[in-house]
């Protein structure tokens, strides 16, 4: 008897929590009493390794709960590393049986760009949560793929645009929006590194490579962040000075922007140059920032002497825990997919240009 009513009891619990939850899929189906969602890292690269895996140690919303990885070995060692149960540890022909995991909330595909579709879309019929690592894709059409499959699971899609969770970033986007200077009048925005591998996904055309596909869209953020305005035009011309090393992609890309307010944006990217700024030239002032997209230190300065410098523990750990908040909280994500889509829309019409030597409307 006393069994039955406590089933009872908690059959209602239940049913009260499934009433509270059921307008969020995520709440409804694990979170209810999560205070951290679970993330898997899909591909353990670089950036999974150096940046993302450490900053989990820091979240307060999430933690490193799972890997997804083609490298044995590597299973191995993280396992090892963060104390990751086997049972979630998956390889790409396996990733699918994620679906029955209520450890992993949230799946963040770490891939090179040409295989984002395929991963985003893959945890989406999972059921789960989805952050992707920018460029979102490299084809407005594979970004519309991600964008839908995520609605119709609903499932939530964020990019990694860190520096959109960077204060620093932030305040220069306040002052578009103030028009603190009036409006923009001209905007210079560059972004590169000298990468030195002579075999990468980056100098890879079928895997999403070229440095529009990788620093490219920090100059291109930087001007349309800057603006708050999409661009109209585009102007575009493409340069390598290692052919040897850039066969099918650029190592180097300059484009012009024009936006409807009449604002321009010259800007340059690189796998073989290290720049990395933003200038903005207003009506009545300016603002600088270098570096404008680096992983910390991005500070600047206003021509009326305010200075931009907040220093952040870690952007990767600020951006997670911000997007896992507002999956818990159901509230807008910073930079959702049609974020990621709309850098793309650019992406393709400064390839138009390079093809074609013209301006490209978009
Ligand atoms: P990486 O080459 O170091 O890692 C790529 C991972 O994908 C590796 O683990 C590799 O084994 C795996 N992979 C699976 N199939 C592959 C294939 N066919 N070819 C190549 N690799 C394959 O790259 P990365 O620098 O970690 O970049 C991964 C993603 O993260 C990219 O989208 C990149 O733009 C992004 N990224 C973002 C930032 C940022 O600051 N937000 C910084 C670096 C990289």
């Amino acid at each position: 008897m006393q069994l039955e009513r406590r089933e009872f009891l908690s059959s209602l619990a239940l049913a009260g929590a499934a009433t509270l939850f059921s307008g969020n899929p995520l709440l409804a189906s694990t979170a209810a009493a999560k205070d951290k969602l679970g993330i898997a890292l899909v591909g353990l690269g670089y950036y999974s390794t150096d940046l993302l895996a450490p900053a989990l140690q820091q979240t307060e919303k999430c933690y490193l709960a799972g890997i997804v990885t083609g490298t044995p070995a590597k299973a191995e060692a993280w396992k090892a590393k963060y104390q990751i149960p086997d049972k979630n540890i998956y390889n790409y022909q396996n990733f699918d049986q994620i679906a029955n995991n209520p450890d992993i909330d949230v799946v963040y595909v770490v891939l090179p760009p040409s295989m984002h579709r395929e991963f985003v879309v893959r945890a989406a019929k999972a059921g789960k949560h989805v952050f992707c690592e920018k460029p979102m894709a490299p084809s407005v059409a594979d970004c519309q793929a991600m964008i839908d499959a995520c609605k119709k699971n609903k499932v939530k899609l964020a990019i990694g645009y860190r520096c959109q969770h960077d204060p620093n970033i932030q305040a220069v986007m306040k002052v578009a929006k103030a028009q603190k200077f009036g409006k923009v009048k001209m905007i210079n925005s560059a972004a590169g590194y000298f990468d030195a591998r002579t075999n990468h996904w980056k100098q890879n055309k079928a895997l999403g490579g070229g440095v529009m596909g990788d620093m490219g869209v920090y100059a291109l953020q930087g001007a349309r962040l800057a603006t708050g305005e999409e661009p109209v035009r585009v102007m575009a011309q493409a340069s390598t000075t290692r052919p040897d090393i850039y066969k099918e992609v650029e190592e180097t890309m300059m484009f012009m922007l024009e936006f409807p307010s009449g604002a321009r944006a010259a800007c340059q990217t690189s796998f073989g140059i290290n720049m990395n700024y933003l200038q903005v030239n207003y009506e009545k002032g300016w603002l600088k920032l270098e570096p404008q997209s680096a992983y910390n230190g991005n500070k600047g300065s206003m021509s009326d002497g305010t200075v931009i410098n907040f220093p952040i523990k870690s952007q990767q750990a600020k951006q997670m825990d911000e997007d896992c908040a507002a999956l818990m909280n159901n509230t807008e994500l910073i930079a959702p997919g049609e974020e990621g889509l709309r850098d793309i829309r650019v992406v393709e019409a400064i390839y138009k240009s390079v093809a074609s030597g013209k301006t490209v409307t978009i």
